[in-house]
């Protein structure tokens, strides 16, 4: 099943308990924009390859659009697109001032040279530089890209409105990003599981997790729960994980990674175990980090953990998920879950827009902050309408943004 058949069961599961019309099912359903350009470069070795590009601007009722941009082979509009709707819910579940848009490339950019790049980055401004900017829709990055092609963005989107620091988010901190965006997707993942152990009337000390996925993400989420005193009892990466009931050393997990490409292979602090095992362990909580789809209907009655946290985006497919819910599996979603990175990319647009710079205390206050009150803004809504947190999710995002729309109006 494609991820925007997934999100749609959600929608229309949160649509349903909304009691939502269908004029305004399909008025919420409905991207405000989507554009397609040409974008042919030339390439280090003299010749001129034409790449597509995408964005899709999903709904601005609740403020400028926001949401990532993709470099990768299996890119198309139709992934655009039911990302671009995501981000509208999941900006709304935080309750931040944003719509929701994702744009993409089709292209490999492990093939790549920087340059190309580069010039690839700039062609694609060039195309759109007039449907983007800080009010209108604010890319980031996204799988594939960094924060030097969100450096690349801003300047030559400069070239043609001045200097804009806002239009992106997720630049490098020495080029107007700011302190602790790095972290903040794995320290709302992990401050999530926290306040959910709390909720559920768990111990934090000593719980037991089983990460997939050591990027971005899955690492700045073992360290954080870590350091609040959980046991990591296993992690993986593409090439298998290790496994250590007594808690693996995370600091020399990082170490390892460091020093070795990002890979964990041949770390020697744990016993071995693939992916699958990892997926099936024995453990308090199970955080796949890494990617879409790795809980299906076949494997997800093996889970053993009372407690899934997404921290990637739709881990878990929607048959998997109501074999999980059945089984009395808890699950904190993942447009809640995860979204400590677009909440911190909202900071690093505050600062850039006032000329003013927080510093990272000040960032990881307010991130608690707002990841707490949308926790808690879910977890009543699932216990007053005993639906699934994800329902639940779904019902406050979507219901945020047809409520900004009925009072915004549609003339
Ligand atoms: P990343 O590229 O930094 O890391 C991905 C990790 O997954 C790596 O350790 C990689 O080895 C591992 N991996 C890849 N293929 C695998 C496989 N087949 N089996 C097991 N592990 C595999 O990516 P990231 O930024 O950490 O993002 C991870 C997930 O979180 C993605 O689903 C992404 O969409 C989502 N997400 C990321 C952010 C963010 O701010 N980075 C925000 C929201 C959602």
């Amino acid at each position: 099943m494609r991820s925007s058949e997934a999100s749609r069961i959600y929608f229309d599961r949160a649509a349903d308990q909304l009691d939502l019309s269908d004029n305004m099912r399909r008025l919420l359903l409905t991207a405000k924009r989507e554009v397609q350009v040409q974008i042919p470069v030339e390439m280090d070795s003299g010749d001129v390859a034409t790449f597509i590009g995408y964005r899709v601007q999903h709904n601005s009722a609740r403020g400028p659009m926001k949401g990532g941009l993709r470099y990768h082979p299996q890119v198309d509009l139709e992934e655009v697109r039911s990302l671009a709707a995501l981000m509208t819910w999941k900006t709304a579940v935080v309750n931040i001032p944003y719509g929701g848009a994702k744009g993409g490339i089709s292209l490999d950019p492990s093939k790549m040279s920087p340059r190309e790049l580069e010039r690839i980055t700039r062609r694609f401004v060039d195309a759109i530089h007039d449907l983007f900017g800080p009010d209108v829709d604010i890319p980031a990055p996204d799988m594939g890209t960094t924060p030097d092609v969100m450096a690349w963005i801003m300047n030559q989107y400069g070239k043609y409105h001045g200097f804009s620091p806002a239009c992106v988010t997720g630049k490098p901190v020495e080029y107007h990003g700011i302190p602790g965006r790095d972290e903040a997707t794995g320290r709302g993942v992990g401050s999530l599981t926290l306040k959910l152990l709390s909720r559920l009337g768990r111990k934090i000390a000593g719980t037991s997790v089983a990460i997939q996925g050591f990027g971005n993400v899955g690492s700045h989420t073992a360290k954080f729960l870590h350091d609040a005193e959980c046991r990591i009892v296993a992690i993986s990466d593409a090439f298998g994980g290790f496994h250590r009931t007594e808690g693996l050393d995370v600091l020399e997990l990082f170490r390892y990674s460091n020093s070795h490409s990002g890979r964990l292979e041949g770390f020697s602090g744990g016993d071995h175990m693939t992916n699958a095992e990892l997926l099936a362990l024995d453990c308090d909580v199970l955080i796949p980090a890494a990617l879409g789809g790795v809980l299906t209907q076949e494997n997800a009655r093996a889970v053993r953990a009372p407690i899934i946290v997404e921290a990637a985006n739709a881990p878990i497919q929607p048959e998997a998920d109501l074999i999980l819910d059945e089984l009395g599996i808890v699950v904190l979603p993942d447009i809640l879950a995860n979204a400590g990175g677009v909440t911190a990319s909202w900071f690093e647009w505050v600062q850039n827009r006032q000329y003013y710079q927080w510093g990272i205390n000040r960032v990881r206050q307010e991130l608690d902050r707002i990841l707490g009150e949308a926790f808690e803004q879910v977890w009543q809504l699932s216990t007053s309408r005993k639906v699934t947190p994800r329902t639940a999710a779904y019902m406050l995002g979507v219901g945020r943004v047809g409520r900004a729309t009925v009072l915004g109006g549609i003339q």
